[in-house]
């Protein structure tokens, strides 16, 4: 399988390639050239494999002979090796509990597999991958912890200053080793926004030194498509429609969800739920996609004022907007909202949510016609996480897994940085130049 660039249709890179370089260098995304159709086997036999199982044979599906099939077994075995469980919280809507990994998040899988992707490359080519990421918060402690220790491999985390919970904050700026910190005076914007630009640096580029682990990278979506698939398979009655809520910020866990759907899987509608940052339920509507500043809100990941995958979206549905309104509805959910279906599911079904699941269950929750679709939403992260808001809303103490509240009491350690990219450049070349 090759990839282009959402620029440029006639480009042909490799897999290597494309998750080496993470952004094409006309600034264009990468795409599979093609999406094969899984074969009606595939689904007949679907009730009866593993998460891991069928997350092999739909990698295997896309990646095809990219990588030997030993590595890629490796590859995939090391990512799945944590569930995703299908909740059913009341008739007909079930959550997909995507936080049982590592740093409590569903970005653990894209992580993992790209982590394990990259450490391969490394090998290949015996020398060092340096990661560059950008983070509101729950990527970069996915990231970090994901890559912690892979060997030929470092990873350098932007993220806002003072804009990230406590324990997201520690998760990426403990640990020490191969991962380095650095503290932006800005927004999530700002690191997205330098990022690229160190990305888009014919000097840095020269050097070859740079890789991205944002869901820019491709390898990210990939190993997110496989718990859609999982879902489906884990729905005891498949007799309705099947309608899934994905609470989105970067748009990456949509965007696979949607690939997935290209393979075969059959599912009916996809719900683009938003907080208040909401660029693509306003374009859906309105037909012109007018980024702005992010603003704050109770779910904070999906504080996203430029979606970075909305680029990918546009390229599956060939920028035919009618098209894209075939498979996706929009919904933004209100910060009072948000409150409301955390009190609301703790109080009726004692289920408690996360902010961002929650977005995700209630716009499910206002658009499912029960009578003929099934509901699933995404919840995207263990509510420990987002403690405060959460407690705030149920008014009861959420455990912390003890793994998770042991990065608490380790000491920070952080490089501060303003929000221009002359200094991030002057860092990057500095801290490059030592690891030589
Ligand atoms: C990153 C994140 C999201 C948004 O996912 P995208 O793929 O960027 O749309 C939602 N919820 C949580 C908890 C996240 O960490």
């Amino acid at each position: 399988m090759n990839y282009y660039s959402t620029n440029n249709p006639s480009l042909r890179v490799s897999l290597q390639q494309a998750v080496v370089e993470g952004l094409a260098a006309d600034n264009g995304l990468f795409m599979p050239e093609f999406i094969p159709p899984l074969p009606p086997q595939f689904f007949d036999t679907l009730a009866q494999k593993s998460f891991q199982e069928i997350s092999l044979e739909v990698a295997k599906n896309l990646i095809g002979n990219d990588l030997p099939d030993k590595e890629l077994e490796r590859i995939v075995t090391q990512t799945i090796s944590f569930d995703a469980p299908l909740v059913k919280i009341e008739e007909g809507i079930y959550a997909l509990e995507l936080f049982h990994g590592p740093t409590l998040a569903f970005k653990d899988f894209g992580a993992k597999f790209l982590a394990g992707l990259l450490g391969y490359y490394a090998q290949q080519q015996s020398r060092e991958m340096t990661v560059l990421v950008a983070t509101s918060g729950d990527t970069g402690s996915a990231v970090a912890n994901g890559f912690y220790n892979v060997e030929g491999t470092k990873v350098i985390v932007l993220y806002p200053s003072g804009k990230v919970s406590d324990l997201q904050e520690k998760q990426f700026t403990t640990l020490g080793g191969n991962i380095t910190a650095l503290e932006i005076d800005g927004t999530f914007d700002d690191c997205q926004r330098l990022v690229k630009l160190a990305f888009l640096d014919k000097q840095l580029q020269q050097q070859r030194m740079l890789t991205s682990a944002n869901s820019i990278n491709i390898a990210r979506l990939i190993p997110q498509m496989f718990y859609y698939f999982w879902a489906y398979a884990q729905l005891p009655d498949k007799s309705k429609e099947v309608v899934v809520s994905v609470p989105s910020g970067n748009f990456g866990n949509l965007t696979a969800g949607l690939i997935a759907k290209k393979m075969g899987l059959p599912i009916s509608k996809f719900i683009a739920a938003t907080n208040l940052n909401d660029v693509v339920p306003a374009y859906l509507e309105s037909g012109s996609f007018a980024t702005r500043p992010s603003v704050a809100t109770l779910s904070s990941a999906m504080d996203v004022g430029n979606p970075s995958n909305f680029a990918r979206i546009l390229d599956l549905y060939s920028g035919n907007r009618e098209a894209i309104l075939n498979d996706v509805v929009g919904v933004k959910i209100t910060e009072e909202e948000t409150c409301h279906a955390i009190q609301h599911l703790y109080h009726s079904m004692e289920y408690v949510l996360d902010p961002h699941g929650a977005i995700g269950y209630l716009a499910l929750k206002n658009l499912i016609d029960s009578r003929k679709q099934t509901g699933i939403f995404l919840e995207t992260a263990h509510p420990g996480k987002f403690k405060e808001v959460v407690e705030n809303n149920t008014k009861k103490a959420v455990l912390l897994p003890d793994r998770l509240s042991a990065f608490l009491s380790k000491q920070k350690q952080t490089t501060r940085l303003n929000n221009t990219y002359i200094e991030l450049k002057e860092f990057l070349l500095s801290y490059c130049f030592t690891m030589r």
